[in-house]
């Protein structure tokens, strides 16, 4: 770890050793790792990091471990896709998609922060680590901790989607249902934390858990060739990757690998988990905890822990917060799947939503660079899409039948030649 310095109150800047750690004790406010940025400068070049592993590890010098990474080491370094149909569909000029549906292993941003947490958790020595989850974190926590060989517990809400639990199952942790939303749950874990020696990546190694989340704006940084997009809309959820995304583009800027454009965040929320967005649009400092109730699970959590941070953030850089009915959510789940081929979850719905609100409103400007962060997986949320596409006839194997078919829906087909048979 030659380039960290310590632990940091973020209120009152009291330094604390590299350890298990929540909050200050002074004022119990979240500590963040804090490095040594004059000692990197002209060591972190563009060329070193271009010859690094691909994976999140290429930024490894901005992450807090000390040992090689232990865990995690196909993660990260998913595809920045220059989304050029989905700008037209929407009228903008340069629409980018960082997609993180496709991160390795467990297809959410959750394998950022999880590899980073695990590898730390393995420094400190010890043999059982947990979560608090809406489902996207118990996944990657689980298969991580497979592949770690570290024996695992995650804590979820009972009412996720079947394929959130089947997802974290597989893997062989200890899947723990709990009878409340994901604050109960959280609530649970931090008790957990103080009872069990155990690491809790959200909890007690929350510092070097979102710490991971950088490297989703380190790539969007280098992949669109060492420069940032003038507007990022991201998700809020717990409020991790947000201000995180800022902070990795914060450190290029004073490490001099990308020019200081100014760049503006912006904030996502589902409508019926929105306080967040609700305290930007109203101009205040500190939100008001709600009770989740949207199909966006991933991102329901009504009390978020850097919630606080993420107005911070959005004040600072002059962007805004915009949030989506559940509507409106699918519809951009289809918007994407027809434009760019991707498939999203939810969250990734209410993302994209938003971002075309804020562009439609005139809150982002249409000819400016602006990318989109898409965080997870459509194929863990299927029930979310269903009864949305018409029932689908069976015909026989035969080829007029095949003609059939397709002459009947030619009208809803405009591009469609003529059939010549
Ligand atoms: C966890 C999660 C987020 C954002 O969570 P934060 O706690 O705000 O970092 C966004 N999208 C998906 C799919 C997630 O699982
Ligand atoms: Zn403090």
């Amino acid at each position: 770890m030659p380039y960290v310095k310590s632990l940091t109150c973020k209120e009152c800047g009291t330094e604390y050793p590299i350890e298990p750690r929540t909050v200050c004790d002074h004022d119990f406010a979240p500590v963040e790792v804090t490095y040594d940025y004059a000692a990197m400068k002209g060591k972190m070049t563009r060329a070193s990091i271009e010859a690094g592993p691909r994976s999140l590890w290429r930024y490894r010098d901005l992450l807090p471990i000390n040992s090689q990474p232990r865990v995690g080491l196909n993660s990260g370094y998913t595809p920045l896709i220059k989304a050029d149909n989905l700008a037209k569909e929407i009228g903008v000029k340069e629409l980018y998609i960082k997609d993180d549906s496709t991160n390795y292993p467990t297809f959410s941003y959750k394998d950022r922060v999880v590899s980073v947490a695990l590898t730390k958790a393995l420094e400190f020595g010890y043999d059982t680590v947990g979560c608090a989850s809406t489902g996207n974190l118990a996944h990657s926590v689980a298969a991580h901790a497979a592949k770690a060989g570290l024996r695992a517990f995650v804590m979820i809400p009972h009412n996720l989607e079947e394929g959130k639990v089947v997802g974290s199952s597989v893997f062989g942790p200890r899947v723990v249902r709990i009878d409340g939303n994901y604050d109960d749950v959280n609530r649970l874990c931090s008790q957990i934390a103080d009872k069990y020696k155990w690491a809790i990546v959200n909890v007690n190694l929350r510092p070097f858990y979102t710490e991971g989340a950088k490297t989703h704006g380190f790539e969007i940084a280098e992949q669109m060739g060492w420069k940032l997009p003038k507007h990022t809309v991201v998700p809020v959820a717990g409020g991790t990757i947000l201000p995180k995304i800022y902070k990795a583009y914060r450190e290029f800027i004073e490490l001099g690998l990308v020019e200081d454009n100014q760049p503006k965040m912006y904030a996502a929320q589902a409508a019926g988990c929105n306080p967040v967005v609700k305290a930007i649009q109203e101009g205040n400092e500190l939100f008001h905890p709600q009770k989740p109730n949207t199909i966006a699970k991933s991102i329901a959590i009504g009390n978020p822990a850097d919630g606080y941070y993420v107005i911070k953030i959005i004040q600072k850089s002059q962007g805004w917060g915009e949030s989506a009915t559940d509507p409106e959510i699918v519809e951009a789940i289809k918007l994407l799947a027809r434009t760019e081929g991707i498939f999203t979850e939810p969250a990734g719905g209410t993302t994209l939503a938003c971002a075309a609100k804020l562009i439609r409103s005139g809150r982002i400007p249409r000819d400016e660079p602006i990318c989109v962060c898409i965080t997870g997986n459509g194929l863990k949320s299927i029930e979310v899409m269903q009864g949305q596409f018409a029932s689908l006839p069976v015909i026989p194997a035969k080829i007029a039948e095949f003609v059939k078919l397709v002459e009947a829906t030619e009208e809803h087909t405009p591009n469609a030649t003529k059939a010549t048979v």
